[in-house]
């Protein structure tokens, strides 16, 4: 597997500061999960609060480029290297289900049909306290002009321990931001 470094992503698309944030941590110690306030600190650096996930979606033309970024607690429910049969058996089974990222739904007259998936799980301080996954995904869809929605309910059903996906989106002629949870899982293009 590459890194992300070497290709552009849908982050890139969106920010050119996307790949700061693992430096800015090196230093950083181990955070309580979701309700600390380092955790706080870590939310307004833009990335790693447990139950938070990120979602970066380029669309262009018939080609979308959208990017996954969580914290491994939220995939795995846990962030060290596995150990036991079902932690390794954990891993396996959640890299397979990213894989197939049969959770990003765009309405079906858009007609789009996943072309690649990248999944990599990097960590993210030197004790090895926090691990993160990013997946790189790429969709064709034939019908890129009817693209209207796209429903994460899959998602949220899929890894309970995420409590809200923070989403940028930019097309051609567009660029807007959102917060989806499971009570609100679809976002509209609009
Ligand atoms: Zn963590």
């Amino acid at each position: 597997m590459s890194s992300r470094e070497q290709q552009p992503t849908a982050a890139a698309a969106i920010s050119n500061e996307s790949h700061t944030h693992e430096a800015e941590q090196d230093s950083t110690e181990g955070h309580k999960d979701n309700n600390s306030t380092e955790a706080e600190e870590y939310r307004e650096l833009g990335t790693h609060a447990h139950g938070v996930a990120e979602l970066l979606i380029a669309l262009s033309g018939n080609d979308i480029a959208i990017e996954l970024r969580s914290p491994a607690f939220n995939i795995l429910g846990f962030e060290y290297a596995p150990k036991t049969d079902a932690e390794f058996a954990r891993l396996d089974g959640s890299i397979t289900l990213l894989e197939a990222a049969s959770f990003l739904e765009f309405n079906a007259d858009a007609d789009c049909q996943l072309a690649s998936a990248e999944i990599t799980q990097t960590t993210q301080d030197t004790t090895l306290s926090h691990s993160d996954f990013d997946a790189i995904y790429r969709l064709d869809c034939a019908q890129p002009d009817r693209i209207a929605l796209l429903d994460v309910s899959r998602l949220f059903e899929t890894f309970t321990n995420i409590e809200r996906i923070d989403v940028q989106w930019v097309s051609d002629t567009q660029q807007s931001a959102a917060q989806l949870s499971p009570e609100r899982p679809v976002l509209a293009f609009k």
